[in-house]
């Protein structure tokens, strides 16, 4: 095309309303972005600033002098990198403390914007409130309605359980009478007395896990103590091991050798992880791998769990903690709503990196000891 004559009066007119127009549209699209209640920037591979919306200018304190992302949202530089190459979503939480302290959940666009993928959009939503009110909104929540119904029922569960355990011991005392008397067969009575025996102990087994389900159940209140991360770990997994077998998943488990303490609650610990291998399982059909890394900064202890399995889409990447959403035929969508409350009882952080058709990775930060002493409540 030939550069315009701007001689050409025609010509010139068209550029000067046309200029007017993308000035108008401009200044629209800059008042819709300033009036979002979420922050949005967008800068280039090397952290600097493009763009940053009000919103974004208030929450991370940026002034004319602040240029670069890598400046107020330290470890973002690791996952461009990272976006460089792959076609994984991410979602991942920052802890600020400049203007206050906040915590924000950032989800990460990479697009092309002339030659590859060297500019993202950065969209930051504030959750720190969301983070203190975490155990209000989770017994107003639908969630507890169904919490009581689940823990009704495993009440209920507990009287006929009862009963048949009396009879047990009513059918294993007439056993030993019967082989006092010498009335049976002996072979005939010892298979007896072993299947009562078997049931006896399965009856305990289920009412175990009726006592934990009631006690996993109840309102959450972190007890933390120090203890040691890997421990409730190692029990879960030990749980899981007839499913995982089943389902032809390999488990690989690497941890720094001097794994430091944390400072948690070793039942929700228990709780957490569950539910982020049932998760991890049932993304996978029949084989893949689930892969767990235990390393440790400063601050935190992270286990980060990786599996083959389907990944998620954007959709699910941005709903996956909303109470309900399931994307399972029979699911109930509360292992991440539970998994997040969790997180956020032991003040920590879960990020999220998925991709469709090749697998996730959750990892959770749990911290070593215990962090932001609430000085601010009076
Ligand atoms: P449920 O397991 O009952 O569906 P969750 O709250 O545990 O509920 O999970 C919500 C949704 O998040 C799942 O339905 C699934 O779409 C998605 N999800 C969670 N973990 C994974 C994972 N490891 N891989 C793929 N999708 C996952
Ligand atoms: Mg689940």
């Amino acid at each position: 095309m030939d550069a315009p004559d701007i001689g050409d009066r025609d010509t010139l007119g068209k550029l000067l309303r046309t200029n007017k127009r993308l000035a108008r549209e401009l200044s629209r699209i800059d008042t819709v972005f300033n009036a979002i209640q979420s922050a949005i920037i967008v800068t280039d591979k090397l952290g600097a600033i493009q763009f940053a919306n009000n919103y974004a200018a208030r929450v991370l304190g940026l002034g004319d002098s602040i240029q670069s992302i890598f400046k107020v949202l330290p470890g973002i530089e690791t996952v461009f990198a990272e976006m460089d190459d792959s076609e994984a979503l991410i979602r991942k939480e920052f802890e600020i403390s400049y203007p206050e302290y906040r915590l924000l959940a950032a989800q990460i666009i990479p697009f092309d914007f002339g030659g590859g993928r060297n500019t993202f959009a950065v969209i930051l939503n504030d959750i720190t409130q969301e983070k203190r009110s975490t155990e209000e909104k989770i017994e107003s929540e639908k969630l507890a309605s169904v919490i009581n119904l689940a823990s009704g029922i495993a009440h209920e569960l507990g009287n006929p359980l009862n009963s048949i355990n009396i009879h047990l011991q009513l059918v294993k005392r007439k056993l030993a009478k019967l082989k006092e008397a010498g009335k049976l067969d002996a072979e005939l009575l010892s298979a007896a007395e072993d299947s009562v025996s078997i049931c006896s102990s399965e009856v305990s087994r289920l009412d175990g896990i009726i006592e934990n389900f009631l006690k996993a159940m109840r309102p959450m209140r972190a007890d933390l103590r120090e203890c040691d991360p890997l421990k409730p770990l190692a029990e879960t997994l030990k749980v899981l091991n007839g499913e995982l077998l089943n389902m032809d998943i390999t488990v690989l488990v690497n941890t720094d050798t001097a794994l430091p303490a944390v400072y948690g609650d070793e039942n929700l610990l228990k709780q957490l992880y569950f539910n982020i291998l049932k998760n991890a399982i049932e993304a996978m059909s029949k084989g893949g791998s689930l892969t767990i890394s235990a390393t440790s900064d400063d601050d935190f202890v992270k286990i980060a769990f990786s599996d083959t399995g389907c990944g998620m889409d954007e959709d699910g990447i941005s709903n996956l903690f909303q109470p309900h959403y399931t994307t399972k035929p029979d699911g109930h969508g509360l292992g991440m709503t539970i998994i997040q409350a969790i997180i956020r009882a032991h003040d920590g952080k879960i990020d999220v990196k998925s991709a469709q058709g090749k697998g996730t990775t959750i990892t959770v930060s749990i911290p070593r000891k215990q962090r932001h002493v609430r000085m601010l409540d009076y």
